[in-house]
């Protein structure tokens, strides 16, 4: 009988390739990227806020109990008018999770039929009317969550328009927390950075490499300037496929890892307002 002993080539797949093992490569290359901060001395800042809650669910509790087995703070977005009591029950079995204003209703009052992008808190709207719901909002998430609440602003669908940031001014207290860039809006900003939902596609994750080249862009921004926190942002009643199992893998690595800080909104919105009076020359 004749054996074929040739030997067997495994073709050499380089860490980095994210053509074969999606969380090896996005894990080697995430690791490369903080490792580059840990050997300047330096941290990377994260926050994690998480929009639309507003009562218990299954889809509430898997990201309850990420934040309380990884020790990561979390910065939930409830909506005020339709929160509930179970909602605030829940929260006080938390180790550390904040609340912050997620609007109103969530209801959209721009006109869709002329184009324009759905807010709640936008310009269609007169200011006396957002301010009622601005104060009354603050109030039912001060009773039901008591020092949990955070007054972090985030406008539902991310948008909101100039005389609204007037009346959250004229709070005097108020941050504000929206997606991507920071805008000139005079007031403390808070943002979130990394939306892990395809949301045109399912719901679902949107995919190792299309997470790992949004935090390297991040990061990357970080190299000159640390001291803005990088902000992952998750939807938890909208995690279609992949989406837990992402923040499994990428709570797993962060949390382990000597150059990150995860903060909570508490802690920021302190320091946004520091940063604030600075720039503003209001020491
Ligand atoms: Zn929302």
């Amino acid at each position: 009988m004749i054996f074929n002993t040739a030997p067997v080539i495994k073709p050499i797949r380089e860490p980095g390739n994210f053509a074969g093992n999606h969380l090896g490569a996005f894990e080697y290359h995430l690791t490369r990227h903080l490792n580059w901060f840990e050997e300047r001395g330096l941290t990377v800042k994260f926050w994690w806020r998480d929009d639309d809650a507003v009562s218990t669910t299954p889809a509430l509790e898997v990201l309850l109990e990420f934040s309380d087995q990884f020790c990561i703070p979390l910065s939930l977005a409830v909506i005020p008018e339709p929160a509930t009591e179970a909602l605030a029950q829940r929260l006080k079995k938390t180790l550390d999770v904040n609340v912050v204003h997620h609007g109103w209703q969530h209801k959209n009052y721009q006109r869709k039929s002329r184009g324009e992008k759905a807010s709640e808190f936008g310009w269609r709207r007169t200011s006396k009317e957002m301010a009622k719901e601005l104060a009354e909002g603050r109030k039912i998430l001060q009773n039901l969550f008591g020092e949990r609440f955070v007054p972090l602003f985030v406008p539902p669908w991310n948008r909101i328009a100039p005389h609204t940031v007037q009346l959250l001014k004229e709070q005097g207290d108020y941050g504000l927390s929206t997606f991507t860039w920071i805008n000139h809006f005079r007031l403390p900003q808070i943002q979130s950075h990394i939306d892990i939902i395809k949301w045109k596609k399912n719901k679902g994750f949107i995919g190792w490499e299309a997470v790992h080249k949004r935090l390297e862009l991040q990061l990357c921004r970080r190299r000159t300037n640390a001291t803005e926190p990088i902000g992952l942002l998750t939807h938890h009643l909208d995690h279609g496929e992949g989406c837990s199992g992402f923040l499994a893998g990428f709570f797993k690595l962060t949390s382990a890892h000597p150059a990150v800080k995860w903060l909570s909104s508490r802690e920021l919105l302190d320091e946004a307002r520091r940063n604030f009076c600075l720039a503003s020359g209001r020491v």
